[in-house]
């Protein structure tokens, strides 16, 4: 059996800086939902384009995985059945993001799943958070299920100024922003090169482009040591040519 699938309306849209847009979706078909999922993924499911009743044809066919995306459960809120999701818009075009920049109130969107929370060890001795604007949901849920005693760094890419977000996070996790429209930005690199090398007692997330999680992997196994169920490496896109 696949992932439960549900059907959901777009409750509200807000631009939440010039790169995110916020889209709460709600229904009743969000009862059951897990509320304890945040940082988690799910899958967004969108209609067609061009598809006069705009909605989402859920369920499992053939050539279905092409109209689903991942997105983050940036909250849940299971009383009034609100899900919050933080859509990265305006630098490319795609079937997610198009979709999210010209959502509207009452706009039908699937859901499936959720998958399971992103941090490996949220209780670890320390921390390292590498991700770029799609990563921003994920690591912002994340810092807010940390103990009030994590201490650790992160660095987050956007493309600008206006991109950079007040997140709730420990006193010791140090945000570092990057500010740079180049998603392929090397800095993450030179921050991990900057880093001990023993990471043996360090939870390390790493999301952004497969590329840069590629070579942030490769610096680890080459320079570093670490455990290896202490790391969470995710795509969370690919630049195609
Ligand atoms: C576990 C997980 C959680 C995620 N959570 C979020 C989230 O909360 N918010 C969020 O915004 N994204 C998130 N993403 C990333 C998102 O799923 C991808 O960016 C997705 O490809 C967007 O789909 P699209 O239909 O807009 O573009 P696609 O149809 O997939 O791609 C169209 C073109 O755009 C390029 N492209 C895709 N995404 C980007 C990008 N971000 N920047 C520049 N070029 C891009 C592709 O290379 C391609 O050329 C997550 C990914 C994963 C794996």
């Amino acid at each position: 059996m696949g992932p439960k699938m549900r059907m959901t309306q777009v409750l509200s849209v807000s631009d939440i800086s010039p790169h995110m847009k916020r889209i709460i979706v709600t229904g009743n078909e969000l009862k059951d939902f897990p509320s304890d999922k945040k940082s988690a993924h799910v899958k967004a499911i969108f209609p067609k384009p061009n598809v006069a009743n705009k909605m989402p044809k859920l369920g499992i066919y053939f050539g279905f995985k092409q109209w689903m995306r991942s997105y983050t459960i940036r909250e849940f809120n299971p009383q009034s059945m609100q899900l919050t999701l933080d859509f990265a818009v305006n630098d490319h075009q795609g079937l997610a993001s198009n979709w999210a920049s010209n959502a509207v109130p009452g706009d039908h969107l699937g859901i499936a799943g959720p998958g399971d929370s992103k941090h490996p060890d949220l209780y670890a001795e320390s921390h390292l958070m590498f991700g770029d604007i799609t990563a921003l949901p994920a690591i912002a849920g994340i810092l807010e299920l940390m103990p009030d005693n994590a201490k650790g760094d992160v660095w987050i890419q956007v493309p600008e100024e206006q991109d950079i977000q007040d997140l709730v996070a420990p006193a010791n996790m140090l945000i570092n922003w990057l500010v740079t429209p180049d998603k392929l930005t090397g800095d993450f690199l030179s921050a991990l090169a900057s880093q001990k090398t023993d990471l043996n007692n360090t939870a390390i997330f790493i999301a952004a482009e497969a590329s840069v999680v590629k070579q942030l992997k490769a610096h680890l196994n080459e320079h570093c040591q670490y455990d290896k169920t202490k790391l969470y490496a995710s795509a969370y896109w690919n630049r195609k040519k």
